[in-house]
């Protein structure tokens, strides 16, 4: 039997996405010869694909201050795993803007853990959604209202494991899955028998592109087009876009 898991889309952003809205078709660009292996990676890895839907961009991230509230679910042995991989994270993604906190607290996190099936999930975050008994974690989030690239909070439940644990923690910093064939592999399919055990370089790489805020300027925040319906389709594909990302890797950020 094949175990997902998953990453919700908040209604609103589901539910507005019909099969007929007339999304464009996305596949990692043919010629890819040129272009730099992270470059497909990071349109994969930030593009929403769903059964008998088109899939569409929407890079976000988390931004300032990341407060992670840690349920008492989650043992010790995981809250390590935790504070090492926050710690890997923020050393990659090099933005001094950025800052992972620990709290105790509900109250006010960014991101929320709790290790537990939907039911504690729900419990904790005052939620009713409901997860296809299949799934062993998934990942919700909700978008910053001002700042449509920016991930107000998000939650995550997750059963075993630490590689899906790590999975659904990028999910919380603005990854959706790796939906196409890619060479290199990936933690971020859906199935968790295919996923890595860990993030690759060109995971790492797209971590790095999608928090870069340097003298290039910020991904997430060319992308301000809030409009639902063009979910940042016609800025990410634009040919600026690509510079901008191409001027990143090329100046050895990577
Ligand atoms: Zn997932």
């Amino acid at each position: 039997m094949k175990i997902f898991c998953a990453f919700l889309l908040l209604a609103v952003v589901f539910f507005q996405c019909s099969p007929s809205d007339g999304l464009m078709n996305i596949t990692p660009e043919d010629d890819t010869s040129t272009e730099h292996p992270v470059i497909s990676h990071f349109y994969d890895l930030v593009s929403v694909k769903r059964d008998g839907l088109d899939s569409w961009y929407e890079p976000r991230s988390q931004k300032g201050t990341i407060k992670v509230y840690i349920h008492e679910s989650v043992p010790e042995e995981d809250r390590l795993i935790i504070a090492n991989f926050l710690s890997e994270i923020k050393e990659l993604i090099r933005n001094e803007s950025i800052q992972f906190e620990i709290i105790n607290e509900l109250e006010g996190y960014n991101i929320g853990i709790v290790k537990g099936g939907p039911l504690l999930f729900n419990e904790v975050f005052k939620n009713d959604r409901s997860f296809p008994p299949s799934y062993l974690g998934a990942a919700t989030y909700t978008r910053n209202n001002q700042d449509c690239a920016q991930i107000e909070k998000a939650e995550l439940w997750y059963t075993e494991g630490e590689t899906l644990l790590k999975h659904e923690i990028l999910h919380t910093l603005g990854f959706f899955h790796a939906d196409y064939a890619d060479k290199n592999g990936s933690i971020m399919y859906h199935n968790i028998t295919d996923m890595e055990p860990d993030m690759t370089e060109n995971d790492k790489n797209v971590l790095r592109l999608l928090y870069y805020n340097g003298v290039y300027g910020s991904i997430v925040d060319t992308v301000a087009d809030c409009d639902e319906d063009a979910m940042y389709m016609d800025e990410v594909e634009s040919e600026a876009f690509k510079l901008l990302l191409n001027s990143i890797i090329d100046n050895d950020y990577l």
